[in-house]
């Protein structure tokens, strides 16, 4: 194997590197650090995540420019602020003996100003986001017309980001005799176009198999309802006390709600999405990289910048539209030489979507069932008497310990050991003593649909079809109603579906079992100001319902009631919704005033008070939208 030496990397980089601890250069280093010193190349360079991509364009960069010019000569592009930060610090760290060195960070959420002014002082490296790059050129903020290298990092995710423009805008205002160099850890069609359209002659270089994902993951599907996809989540963390993870969600939506919902369960969880303000986001990945937070819940844009190399377990929560997007999730794991479990949480409608990654990442995954309660249990207590035989004796007891000895002078060793544990481990027993199965079973339909990538539209045993009344005078087609739908119910690309618009009402279908969590959202349901009443059709086909009738046409009851559920507890639609806006209201202005780490030891003590004042009758009705109430200490010390 070859070393940082033999690279032909400068005594500053290596010096450097020898600070930095790395021994040896990681393939994707070895292979393109002496192509990017030797020659005036382009280069696509394909290599997983946590390969050390960053340091294999970034050593040769900071070795061929010239740093007494206060020139721009290298531009690093990046799909986040949180990625392009990263680079930036990383590069800062490599070029530390580089006298004169200025690397500058762009990105969108600060001070546009502050950046132009560092920019001004002569910075030779830029590490920029698409937007806020193409921003600064447009306001001549910046000048890199005489960009010697430019690299696109990540170059699939900036694509599945939409950055094609931006980047053709950027790269047009730099010279044509430049290199490109380009790094990404797949090769989608997109990409492929990138490196026809904007590069000349690139030399190639692949690390491992394309797409493959990293091989110290191992991939697990846990078949559940959807209604009990929360339920699941929260007994895989169970089921692994020392779980430190990434929960993946599909939207900011999802992701600020299961977020909450453990906050709220006593977890010590956090948000991570675009819709937070750049402080906050800050302060949660502080604290998830302290592992004060032990479950990031995280929107793929948002996640990209994770850099954090002991994480456990990521959690596919949902899983994502596009399958390669799964292997940039499951490579947050089994980073730097440990091995992780990517575990993806999946209903009926979404197994086949697992065969495709499978293709994808060319490995298996392995089913598994979703531990039950007494597992748990077991696997909770087991994990407190370790720590408790690991913990280090705290002497300042010491002066307590002949009061403490009187109080039990009558119990043995045995019941002290008991009572002592039964202090953890009863909240565990009682609220997992009758829970139930939540493996769902797996049909032979799962096995039908395998590879057809449809659905069967013959057989609704299964289905449920429902009337809403909203249709295409309020603004809906079958695309706007099915996106509605799935975004308001939480739902995947395929959980709805058989969407018929009509003038002033429409029909759609779900899996039967989720029916009741349907019909429960929509009690009391407000949009846009009126209320959205969806009921059971009895309209099982797709026939033209309701023709002559209008909109009582496909309705079971017909008698006209706007909503016939109204002898059901009004509390349980609305206190979902509310806990969320007031939620997220409450938690952001607690994490303004001092990080996660607080809001989630609130969550805890909070919880048990309103219990305590019988808040948990109401919230037991709330399992309906698959969001019950857990009991769960506070997680991590
Ligand atoms: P990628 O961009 O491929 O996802 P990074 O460049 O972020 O990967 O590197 C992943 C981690 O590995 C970082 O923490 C980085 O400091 C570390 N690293 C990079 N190169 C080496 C090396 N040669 N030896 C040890 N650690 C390395
Ligand atoms: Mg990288």
């Amino acid at each position: 194997m070859s070393t940082f030496q033999e690279l032909g990397l400068n005594e500053d980089l290596l010096h450097a590197i020898t600070d930095l601890g790395f021994e040896k250069p990681s393939d994707v280093q070895a292979k393109a650090i002496p192509i990017l010193l030797d020659e005036d190349t382009d280069l696509v360079a394909l290599a997983q995540t946590g390969t050390g991509k960053t340091a294999a364009f970034g050593f040769p960069m900071l070795h061929k420019i010239d740093v007494n010019s206060r020139t721009t000569q290298g531009l690093i592009l990046s799909p986040t602020r949180e990625l392009c930060l990263q680079i930036a610090n990383e590069l800062k760290l490599y070029g530390k003996y580089c006298k004169g060195l200025n690397v500058t960070a762009i990105y969108g959420g600060a001070s546009i100003h502050d950046q132009a002014r560092s920019v001004k002082r002569g910075a030779q490296i830029i590490v920029a986001t698409p937007g806020r790059m193409k921003d600064m050129i447009s306001r001549n903020m910046v000048d890199i017309s005489k960009i010697e290298y430019s690299v696109l990092d990540e170059a699939d995710e900036m694509l599945n980001m939409g950055f094609y423009e931006d980047i053709t805008d950027i790269l047009s205002h730099t010279p044509e005799d430049k290199n490109t160099w380009l790094f990404s850890a797949t090769m989608p069609k997109e990409v492929s176009r990138i490196a026809k359209d904007f590069m000349h002659d690139p030399i190639e270089i692949t690390v491992g198999n394309k797409n493959e994902s990293t091989s110290q993951v191992s991939h697990e599907y846990y078949l559940v309802n959807a209604r009990d996809r929360y339920q699941a989540l929260k007994r895989l963390c169970d089921a692994n006390p020392d779980i430190f993870s990434v929960v993946f969600c599909r939207t900011k939506r999802d992701t600020q709600k299961v977020a909450e919902n453990l906050i709220e369960d006593g977890y010590s969880a956090g948000a991570l999405h675009g819709d937070l303000s750049q402080n906050q986001r800050d302060l949660v990945m502080k604290s998830f990289r302290n592992k004060q937070i032990q479950m990031l819940v995280a929107t793929d844009v948002a996640a990209r910048g994770i850099d954090v190399d002991d994480i456990t377990h990521v959690i596919n929560y949902q899983l994502p539209d596009e399958a390669e997007t799964y292997t940039h999730r499951s490579g947050r794991t089994g980073r730097a030489g440990k091995t992780g479990i990517s575990m993806v949480i999946v209903s009926k409608s979404e197994v086949r979507k697992i065969k495709s990654i499978e293709r994808i990442i060319k490995k298996e995954f392995e089913k598994k069932e979703i531990p039950d309660g007494m597992e748990i249990c077991e696997v909770q207590l087991m994990s407190l008497a370790n720590k408790i035989h690991n913990t280090e004796v705290n002497d300042e007891i010491d002066k307590y310990l002949t009061s403490i000895n009187e109080l039990f002078v009558d119990t043995d060793k045995d019941e002290l050991i008991k009572k002592f544990f039964s202090v953890e481990f009863t909240r565990f027993y009682n609220y997992y003593q009758k829970s139930k199965n939540l493996n769902a079973p797996s049909s032979s339909r799962d096995s039908e649909r395998g590879d057809s990538g449809g659905r069967g539209y013959g057989s609704s045993a299964n289905e449920t079809r429902y009337f809403i009344n909203v249709g295409r005078k309020d603004g809906y087609d079958w695309m706007k109603l099915k996106d509605f739908l799935k975004e308001v119910l939480e739902l995947g690309r395929d959980d709805v579906f058989k969407v018929d618009v009509k003038e002033s009402f429409s029909f759609f279908n779900t899996e039967k079992d989720i029916q009741e969590k349907v019909l429960a959202f929509f009690t009391d349901f407000k949009h846009d100001g009126r209320f959205v009443n969806v009921e059971v059709s009895e309209d099982k086909g797709r026939s033209r319902g309701g023709r002559s009738g209008g909109r009582s046409g496909g309705r079971r009851d017909g008698g006209g009631g706007r909503r016939r559920r109204d002898d059901k507890p009004r509390g349980d639609r609305r206190s979902s919704g509310r806990r969320s806006d007031s939620g997220s209201g409450n938690r952001s202005d607690r994490r303004s005033s001092g990080g996660d780490r607080r809001s989630s030891e609130g969550g805890s003590r909070n919880r048990s008070d309103r219990r305590s004042s019988g808040g948990d009758s109401r919230r037991s009705e709330n399992s309906s939208s698959g969001f019950d109430r857990p009991r769960r200490s506070r997680r991590r010390d």
